[in-house]
Formats: C-alpha cells, sequence, structure tokens
C-alpha cells in the first residue's frame, strides 16, 4: 500500500525528563508511527501527563474522563481535593450521595459514582486498601483486576496501568481510532485490540513513550482531527495517506 522506504532511524525527545534514545523501527508501520510521534511532538511539545499528583487521583480521573471533555473532570476533582477526599479511606466510606454531589461537574455522575465506589471496593476488596500493592501486581493480573470492575473498560484499565502503574501498555481511545482509519494505518472495523498490537507490536515497550504518545494524540484528536476535520492547521497533513473523512 505505500512505499517501501529503508527505515529511518529517530530520535526521541520525552518529557520534561528529556528522555533520549534512538530507535530504529523495523517495520514500515512502526516507521510510520514513529513519523506520526515525531510531527505530534514537534507540533505539541511534551504533554507532561498524566496531569495528576498521585496514583489515586489518576485512577479517579480514569474514571471521570469517561465521556466527557477534562474541563469537567478538573472541577470534580478540585471538589474532593477542596474537601480532603482524595483519599481511600475517606473514599470507601463516604455515602455515594455525597460522592454524586461532588463529581457532578464530570457529567453521568450516579453512574461515575457507581463506577467509582466499585473500584475502591475493590481495592479494599481484594488488597485491603493497599494501592501500592494492586499497582506492583502483574501486569496481565493486574489488568485482569481492573478489567474485572464494573464499569471499567479496557481504556480506562490501560490508563490506570500507563499512567499510575507506569507499566508499558499502549492506551486506545476515539481519537486514535480515527487518525488511524483517516490514514489508512487502521480500518474502520479494527477493534481497540487490533490497535493497541499495532502500536505494541511496532514499537518499543517503552512506558514514558506510550505516555507521551497517547497524550500527544489526544490533543491531534482535540485540536484538530474532529468530527468535521481541520486538516489544513493539522500537524499530520503531510502524514501519509488520507481518506475516509466521513466518520
Ligand atoms: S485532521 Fe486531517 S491531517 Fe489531521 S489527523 Fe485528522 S485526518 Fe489527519
Amino acid at each position: 500500500m505505500f512505499a517501501h522506504n529503508p527505515p529511518k532511524k529517530i530520535t526521541i525527545m520525552i518529557t520534561s525528563k528529556i528522555k533520549k534514545f534512538q530507535f530504529t523501527p523495523h517495520s514500515l508501520s512502526g516507521q510510520r508511527l514513529m513519523e506520526m510521534f515525531d510531527l505530534l511532538l514537534a507540533h505539541f511539545g511534551p504533554q507532561n501527563w498524566w496531569p495528576a499528583e498521585t496514583e489515586l487521583e489518576v485512577m479517579i480521573g480514569a474514571i471521570l474522563t469517561q465521556n466527557t471533555n477534562w474541563a469537567n473532570v478538573e472541577k470534580a476533582i478540585f471538589n474532593l481535593k477542596n474537601k480532603g477526599l482524595v483519599s481511600l479511606e475517606r473514599l470507601v466510606s463516604l455515602p455515594i450521595e455525597d460522592l454524586a454531589k461532588e463529581i457532578r461537574p464530570a457529567g453521568y455522575y450516579n453512574i461515575k459514582t457507581k463506577r467509582l465506589k466499585n473500584l475502591i471496593n475493590f481495592i479494599f476488596v481484594q488488597y485491603d486498601g493497599d494501592l501500592a500493592g494492586l499497582l506492583q501486581e502483574e501486569t496481565d493480573r493486574l489488568r485482569e483486576g481492573l478489567l474485572s470492575v464494573n464499569g471499567v473498560g479496557p481504556e480506562t484499565a490501560d490508563s490506570i496501568i500507563l499512567y499510575a502503574a507506569k507499566r508499558p501498555l499502549f492506551v486506545i481511545d476515539t481519537y486514535t481510532h480515527r487518525i488511524l482509519s483517516r490514514h489508512a494505518m487502521a480500518g474502520e472495523e479494527a477493534t481497540y485490540y487490533d490497535m493497541q498490537e499495532l502500536f505494541m507490536d511496532h514499537l518499543p515497550e517503552d512506558a514514558p513513550l506510550f505516555n507521551e504518545f497517547h497524550a500527544l494524540i489526544v490533543q491531534a484528536g482535540k485540536n484538530y482531527c474532529r468530527k468535521n476535520p481541520l486538516c489544513e492547521d493539522c500537524p499530520l497533513k503531510q502524514w501519509g495517506p488520507q481518506d475516509n473523512m466521513n466518520d
């Protein structure tokens, strides 16, 4: 489908800690993905995700951000912080209606209250309230445990694993699917796991790289690759073939 150019050596600079390493993609897909990464990083700069002070705050944010924008999540987290509620002990004993009141700005607050409570209860029932113990679990076991919680799907679980447990698991979201399919890197019918495999089979398993890459994709999606795409100003306009602009 694409011209077969020899693999390029690409220098990756990641986050304010300025991790630099040389990576030579061994496949055309790996090369294309790293070109995408470089274009996005050059345009947006390091994102320094996840915007949270603690692992628990990452986990709360990962639930609250479902089906809403981050500005609304920030308001809900501000409420929780303001009342000293970003604490497992406080959250586990907090009445459900009080939690719902604080997270209301995040939208779908009744559902999200239940989901947050499910996650907190899981940590208490399975790990005796020891969050560090949960996050130290081997990655597959951690993922399996998180996915067993009602209301935690693959994107939420993988966000927690990447951004709280700092393991190299690529997070896929709607923006990733839209951008990859518009650039003929994935079919419209591609599943979450198809796309996750694409990144993980062709890139080095590196948590800082996956952290930065997903954050940059979110920026591209929010700012340019909307339902009605703004290709003219997008940093990815030179990035390979484009089609399928109707989703
Ligand atoms: S806005 Fe256009 S150029 Fe940018 S990622 Fe989407 S389809 Fe590609």
